[in-house]
């Protein structure tokens, strides 16, 4: 295993993985986790490219138990959204980033956007809408200032349900931001029909800006439709000041990655911000 992973955590050991699916399954133990409290959340840092300064967060769910280690959210939330724990486990990061970044806004002495991942799943049901604004009620924050990440499978693949209550959202404020652009079905029309205010490049593009023939010449043309289209644009995974360089030259409107910060506890937040907008 990679020790001393990027995240600063021992990342999981495929041994210790073996052990818990002979003892028990990964979605039994993540069951627990959610009751034993060992699920917390980082922050990562989104940047505005055109005045450096830190706009908002992106929040990234993290577990860590004792007896098992550091396991990756690439390996627990799709246990998750196959088991149905998505739609409880989704509710908590979301009450919990909002009220971490309440607090943050209070000590910062700013106002802050904060972007939380939602699965497909999610939206299953009705209750979303309601956990949403009960969550934004309870910590104060306004609609404007949430964003909610969803996949362009979703906007595809969904019959009508998922994409009515994305409209329902906005209609109260919140905005809808199309991760993982450009990775999954690379058709481009629903980006008219749907609705969205923000699209954010995946990061195998943004790593192709200097390595690939044809890779900066995808950013740029991916930057420019979504202007035309009146969205705004994120790019994530940046790591390089190369990139960034490229990106804001492209007038991309957001950055986040590892050049700025990893994702960050809540209470490394505010020491970060201020590193990060020192230059
Ligand atoms: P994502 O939404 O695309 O999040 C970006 C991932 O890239 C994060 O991995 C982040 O730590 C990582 N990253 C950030 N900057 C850089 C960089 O400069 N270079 C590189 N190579 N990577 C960077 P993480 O935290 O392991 O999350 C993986 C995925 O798990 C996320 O991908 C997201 O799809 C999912 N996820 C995480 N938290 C949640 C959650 O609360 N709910 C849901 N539904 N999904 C989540
Ligand atoms: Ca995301
Ligand atoms: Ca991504
Ligand atoms: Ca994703």
């Amino acid at each position: 295993a990679k020790a001393a992973g990027r995240n600063n955590a021992q990342w999981f050991e495929p041994t210790m993985l073996e052990d818990i699916n002979d003892k028990l399954s990964l979605s039994a133990r993540l069951r627990q986790a959610l009751v034993a409290r060992e699920l917390s959340t980082v922050y990562q840092p989104q940047i505005d490219l055109r005045t450096g300064m830190l706009v908002g967060f992106e929040a990234l769910a993290r577990w860590w138990a004792p007896d098992i280690g550091s396991v990756s959210p690439e390996r627990f939330i799709p246990v998750a959204e196959d088991s149905g724990l998505i739609q409880e486990l989704g509710g908590w990061v979301l009450r919990k980033a909002c009220a971490d970044i309440a607090e943050l806004q209070h000590e910062l002495g700013r106002t802050l956007r904060l972007a939380v991942n939602v699965s497909p799943r999610q939206l299953r049901g009705t209750s979303w809408l309601d956990e949403v604004l009960a969550a934004l009620a309870e910590s104060g924050l306004e609609p404007g200032q949430l964003e909610l990440e969803i996949t362009e499978g979703l906007l595809i693949d969904d019959h009508g349900d998922a994409v009515d209550l994305l409209d329902r959202m906005r209609d109260h404020g919140v905005r809808i931001v199309v991760d993982d652009f450009g990775r999954g079905y690379s058709s481009l029309a629903y980006l008219t029909r749907f609705p969205i205010d923000k699209i954010k490049i995946d990061k195998s593009f943004v790593h192709q800006i200097e390595s690939v023939d044809a890779g900066a010449a995808i950013v740029d043309a991916i930057i420019v439709m979504a202007h035309a289209l009146g969205l705004a644009v994120v790019a994530e995974g940046v790591e390089t000041t190369e990139q960034r360089r490229y990106l804001s030259a492209r007038e991309c409107d957001e950055v986040q990655g590892y050049l700025y910060s990893h994702g960050l506890p809540r209470d490394e937040v505010a020491a970060a911000v201020r590193r990060i907008e020192a230059g």
